[in-house]
């Protein structure tokens, strides 16, 4: 597993501080540059100070983006510039408790847009950042200001906003339209069609409905929007009948991604009655990814090992699982699929999980 933090010695500050890491110049206020490498630790000059990293001179830290919290020993490494996973996560709050949450709400709230901001601006080209929480429209007016910002200071950036959906409102329209399909994919979860279901698994009641006003808002805006419905013991049998709602209710959405569950957070807690073994029982699922690919709706399996799924079905399943929390068994030794294969979650336990694992 990559650390997503590194360990540095603190610097004399009173507020959370965001620096890029440099090799040999700085090209904005917010480098750090290089002066001095050792074998396990690092010095770099900002802005007059000397800055520790401890790291091992392997460590490829070039461009990487930090973020320093008063007296803490470690740095948050809020952007890695070689990675295509990064994830600023803007809140623990959140107003839902779905069964199977991987990072689990919590009350209290520390608003750190304006570095998000700082980090974001030093991005590399064309970087695609995730934007997740806890449920980050619980803090629209600083999230639309930190992507309103970005989209005059960086075009060049995409944007992932994982929400559950529960705060757009007509108000938000215009702001949506300007904004753009381009620029923001909104990724939405829904569990079932029907709302006592979806009620049930995110916690909340009357989230499906208020979810349906939201959608009605993003399509009038054009706004771009993934569906992600994470497969589970519970939606199992209600998964074709789900397929049809998003043909005939969602037209306008641009991609589903079914998921397999993560063994973490509320996922950890519920995993036996959440788990669904795809590996041995996939009728349910094939049936709605059926209908879905010969109605023309761009599907995706997200999370799926590709030797838990039908040969068929692998095309479907891309390499999604986050690099830093990715993880490959002794089965996978060998495997000639493993290029393309997004294995597992760090903390997958094999005797809880799939009973068929294998290298094909
Ligand atoms: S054996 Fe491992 S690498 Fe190969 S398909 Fe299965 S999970 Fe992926």
């Amino acid at each position: 597993m990559i650390d997503l933090r590194i360990p540095v010695d603190p610097l004399p500050i009173s507020e959370p501080l965001v620096l890029r890491l440099r090799g040999n110049r700085a090209e904005s206020e917010h480098d750090a540059v290089l002066i001095e490498t050792a074998d396990d630790y690092r010095e770099y000059e900002y802005q007059g100070f000397s800055l520790t990293v401890r790291a091992p001179a392997s460590a490829d830290l070039e461009g990487d983006v930090l973020m320093l919290l008063p007296g803490k020993p470690s740095a948050h490494r809020l952007i890695r510039a070689n990675s295509a996973h990064n994830t600023f996560l803007l809140t623990e709050q959140c107003d839902q408790l779905c069964l199977m949450c991987s990072q689990p709400p919590k009350k209290h709230h520390t608003d750190l847009f304006d570095q998000f901001a700082i980090a974001a601006s030093l991005a590399p080209a064309r970087a695609y950042l995730g934007l997740s929480g806890g449920e980050p429209l619980l803090h629209k007016s600083r999230l639309f200001q930190f992507l309103s910002l970005m989209a005059s200071a960086r075009p060049d950036l995409r944007f992932h906003v994982l929400t559950n959906g529960q705060h757009f409102e007509e108000e938000d329209v215009e702001w949506l339209s300007e904004i753009g399909h381009d620029r923001v994919l909104w990724g939405i979860p829904l569990y079932a069609p029907e709302h006592y279901l979806h009620d049930q698994i995110v916690g909340k009641q009357g989230a499906s409905e208020r979810l349906e006003k939201s959608f009605s808002i993003l399509a009038r805006a054009g706004a771009a929007i993934e569906l992600r419905t994470v497969v589970m013991a519970q939606n199992n049998t209600m998964l074709p009948a789900l397929s049809d709602h998003v043909y005939f209710k969602l037209p306008f959405v641009r991609h589903w991604a079914l998921m397999q569950l993560e063994n973490i957070g509320y996922g950890r807690m519920n995993w036996d009655k959440c788990f669904l073994d795809t590996s041995t029982d996939f009728q349910p699922l094939s049936a709605a990814l059926n209908r879905a690919i010969s109605r023309g709706i761009e599907v995706s399996l997200f999370n799926f090992p590709l030797c838990t799924l039908p040969e068929r079905f692998r095309y479907l399943a891309p390499s999604t699982i986050s690099d830093w929390k990715r993880k490959y068994l002794p089965e996978c030794d060998g495997c000639s699929l493993m290029s393309t294969c997004g294995g597992f979650f760090e903390w997958y336990i094999p005797d809880k999980g799939f009973a068929r694992v294998g290298a094909p």
